[in-house]
């Protein structure tokens, strides 16, 4: 997402850069490039006005022209403009002060509201949440029995049409999903709700209906980034029709221009709460509009990054090994396999490069991370017994065959791991005692 509006803006401020001061007309012509790249990004056109016209307007104040880095300024003030866009501060679900606290999920068809639903139970149950997940949608053949499999994944209890009902009516059961929650003492329930292909009046109607029977906490608005200025006119129908209170991203993860997720929360007045950018169930996260600007400016996005290496890193082993590192024992290969699988719990190698600030330059290296290689890497060093991690030097022609054929790859493969893991402890052995490294002859080599 957001690849060309993010090279767009670097290339701008990197024009700035090159400026000491910044005239009237450097600040128009900045200008210009900003309106552009959001265009060329889908963002809706009031959107674009606004924004570029505050960004204007900011730019040419004294403070800035006056600031010892002036460019630098302008970054921060298109930094700030776009998180106002985004919606400013993140907003929390608002939970019922008697429970349940139901929440409703409406939007067009396709727009990934039953993943959204596993997703969320899946969040709210990290949250110590015992959620409830209803299927109202009873429109699409198999919505029911997708969400159904959809709940068991994510461990959450599950409410549908009775089988054998025939279709069956979506407001009756929405409304004894609730009363079946107070009754299990489920304190939040999800209801899915049928989506449309277009907007129709009457599953709209069905919606509200719906809605007026069991009286939403919060009605999310659920929708496909990649819709482009599409998602914008839908909103806006769904605000009209049935009314939400937070919005919901999908696929973030698209290569799509990504304009509705800088559009929909300034036309609709509604924050973005949550953003999708996957098929898989951990691929969710509460929408950070900050976070969301710095990714969009390549300023990174290293609190995501750090939260999830907190949730993902052992605490214990860590200590461990920096304990290990200090006192000059050698990081082995079981140290390194370690490593590798705690880091890979994260996502994606490309995901995680990618929150680093400045990596929109090295994009096309990053996307072309093969995780595969990472797979036969970790396959390799699987293959190996605990002393032949701890020690490679043991691995003689005999140990190698057999691991090449334990992990499915070549010999020389194997060969190849060893003596780049070889390479790699030796560096790490002239770090430790401070040394240079790769630097023969220096001390500590
Ligand atoms: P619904 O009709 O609104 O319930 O939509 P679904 O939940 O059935 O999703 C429609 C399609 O979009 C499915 O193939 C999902 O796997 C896919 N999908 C949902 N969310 C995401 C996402 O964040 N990223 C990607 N790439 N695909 C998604």
């Amino acid at each position: 997402m957001f690849n060309t509006l993010q090279d767009r803006l670097s290339a701008t401020f990197k024009g700035l850069r090159g400026k000491g001061r910044l005239s009237d007309s450097d600040i128009d012509a900045a200008a210009r490039e900003l309106r552009v790249a959001l265009l060329e990004a889908d963002v809706a056109l009031p959107v674009v006005r606004e924004f570029v016209a505050a960004v204007r307007e900011r730019a040419k104040s004294p403070e800035v022209q006056q600031s010892v880095n002036p460019a630098q300024r302008v970054l921060d003030i298109v930094n700030e403009e776009l998180i106002a866009i985004l919606g400013g501060e993140a907003r929390r679900i608002r939970l019922a002060k008697t429970p349940p606290t139901v929440i409703m999920l409406a939007g067009l068809q396709g727009a990934g509201k039953t993943t959204l639903a596993g997703k969320l139970a899946r969040w709210l149950r990290g949250q110590g949440h015992q959620p409830l997940l209803v299927a109202c949608d009873l429109q699409r053949p198999n919505a029911v029995n997708q969400l159904q499999i959809v709940a068991e994944r994510a461990g959450s209890a599950f409410f549908g049409p009775e089988p054998g009902n025939g279709v069956g009516d979506p407001v009756d059961v929405a409304r004894r999903a609730v009363a079946y929650a107070r009754e299990k003492q489920h304190d939040v329930v999800v209801v899915d709700t049928a989506g449309r292909l277009g907007i129709d009046a009457e599953l709209m109607q069905q919606a509200a209906d719906i809605r007026d029977a069991v009286k939403p906490d919060e009605t999310l608005f659920v929708v496909d980034a990649m819709i482009g200025q599409d998602a914008v006119v839908t909103a806006q129908a769904f605000l009209d029709g049935v009314g939400f209170d937070g919005v919901v991203l999908t696929k973030l993860d698209g290569d799509a221009r990504g304009g509705a997720a800088l559009s929909v929360a300034k036309v609709t007045g509604r924050q973005v709460m949550f953003a999708s950018n996957g098929e898989k169930l951990d691929d969710f996260d509460v929408f950070h509009p900050d976070r969301m600007a710095s990714r969009i400016l390549d300023l990174g996005d290293l609190q995501t990054l750090l939260e999830g290496a907190a949730k993902v890193f052992d605490q214990q082993q860590q200590e461990d090994l920096t304990n290990k590192f200090l006192s000059g024992q050698d990081f082995t290969l079981e140290d390194f396999l370690g490593q590798m699988q705690q880091l890979r719990k994260m996502g994606s190698m490309s995901k995680i490069f990618g929150m680093l600030p400045g990596m929109g330059q090295f994009r096309e290296q990053i996307e072309s991370i093969d995780e595969r290689e990472l797979d036969r890497t970790q396959a390799m060093i699987q293959s190996m017994t605990p002393a032949e991690r701890r020690d490679p030097k043991i691995l003689n022609g005999s140990r190698r065959a057999r691991i090449a054929r334990g992990s499915g790859s070549s010999v020389s493969a194997v060969n190849d791991l060893i003596q780049r893991f070889t390479e790699a402890q030796k560096m790490m052995r002239s770090m430790a005692s401070g040394g240079m490294p790769g630097m023969p002859g220096m001390p500590g080599f």
